[in-house]
């Protein structure tokens, strides 16, 4: 079988990681050179998607200079690593494709979560804690029931991406075969200081200098404080970063393909983060008019919203769906809030949900870019995609005009 080793460039809310992480100034033998990332190496052929447009080429080895050769070499010898290290995460063979599955009414945990403590080590300062899905990296010592106090959220983000069905089998694997990795930091200077951005509350790391596919939270963003010489929990109000970034922690690679990167890796990422919670449940049923709220004003009860208005002009619909990501996030409140919107349309304003979930196949079984989305479209033209998005968001108070 042909293992795929992906790298997608996936980012986050409010988050500038830079893209230089990835990218590269790769040359070839006559000396020119191109600022990419590697996306997949097979054999002796590199595919390479270009920073400046997201366009994917594929590149033989014998063509670039000895250096970039040896980066190469390097690269798929740490993805070869990464991958004994962790086993593999998209459950494929855990669990089947819930693509037929009702949509969630309401996502709720059993609040009793059991906490193992893995770790306790005063020298190293590495404090490890598991709950069933979950394993926090701390640097600080804290309290079982501390732990267990936050964990929920987490442990509730993942049943709901589990039981979304859109089949992101990320969110399948069971805790006793793969908990996801969350490093815990007391001090905001050292969440900075491993990579974090500092004016974030948590980031998603696809891959740093702590491993791959983490996601590392400041403490005082779960709302742990220190008191006295031990940590208290005590949060107050809604916390919308932290379900943005799990969800994508748990969302499939091949989501983050061209085509579905941006409006929808982010529209999910939203979706899920703007869903009403409260003490271990998601109120999905109810969901629109927190989804609404936060896109086009200032979200509910003014705590954080995109604030796009309730007249909305729009780019062009194929031009926004097809852009690269560095652009995408360049211009991020707008292409957050809309891709929300537009990935709402496709949820719950269609007859069905045929089409988005026929997309979603399509990139599972390696579509990308336009091939995709004419999937999505389903004969659609570009003209009548963007009439019925409009006419749907219309008879919610949503007037949209696209360029
Ligand atoms: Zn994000």
């Amino acid at each position: 079988m042909n293992v795929k080793l992906m790298l997608p460039l996936f980012l986050c809310l409010l988050v500038m990681v830079p893209l230089e992480l990835m990218a590269r100034v790769f040359t070839d033998i006559d000396g020119r050179k191109i600022d990419a990332t590697i996306t997949q190496v097979e054999g002796d052929t590199v595919s390479l998607s270009l920073t400046s447009n997201g366009k994917t080429y594929d590149v033989p080895l014998a063509r670039l200079k000895p250096k970039d050769r040896k980066y190469i070499k390097e690269w798929v010898k740490k993805q070869k690593a990464d991958e004994k290290k962790a086993p593999r995460k998209d459950g494929k063979q855990e669990a089947a494709y819930n693509f037929d599955d009702p949509w969630p009414a309401l996502v709720s945990i059993d609040l009793d979560i059991e906490i193992i403590i893995a770790e306790e080590d005063e020298e190293t300062k590495r404090y490890v804690y598991q709950s069933p899905n979950y394993e926090f990296v701390c640097d600080v010592k804290l309290s079982k029931s501390v732990v267990k106090k936050f964990a929920t959220l987490f442990e509730a983000t993942r049943e709901y991406c589990r039981l979304l069905p859109i089949a992101t089998m990320r969110a399948h694997v069971p805790g006793a075969q793969f908990r996801n990795r969350i490093l815990l930091f007391e001090h905001k200077s050292d969440y900075v200081k491993n990579g974090g951005p500092p004016s974030s509350a948590g980031v998603f790391m696809p891959r740093g200098k702590n491993g791959k596919d983490v996601v590392m939270v400041p403490l005082k963003s779960l709302g742990v404080k220190k008191v006295g010489s031990g940590y208290m929990y005590d949060h107050k109000g809604s916390n919308k970063v932290l379900p943005h970034e799990l969800t994508h922690q748990l969302t499939d690679y091949e989501y983050y393909s061209v085509g579905a990167m941006g409006w929808f890796s982010e529209g999910l990422a939203e979706y899920v983060a703007v869903t009403p919670y409260r003490s271990g449940k998601f109120m999905v049923r109810s969901n629109l008019s927190a989804i609404k709220a936060y896109a086009t004003e200032h979200g509910k009860k003014g705590r954080g919203g995109r604030a796009l208005g309730d007249e909305i002009q729009a780019p062009d619909l194929k031009a926004y769906m097809m852009q690269p990501y560095k652009k995408f996030v360049a211009k991020a409140n707008f292409n957050y809030g809309f891709g929300l919107l537009i990935t709402y349309y496709y949820f719950h304003m269609e007859d069905d949900r045929s089409n988005i979930l026929a997309f979603l196949k399509a990139l599972k079984n390696g579509k990308k870019g336009e091939k995709a989305l004419e999937v999505l479209l389903n004969g659609r033209s570009w003209d009548e995609m963007e009439t019925q998005i409009t006419k749907a968001w219309r008879s919610r108070g949503v007037r949209i005009t696209f360029k």
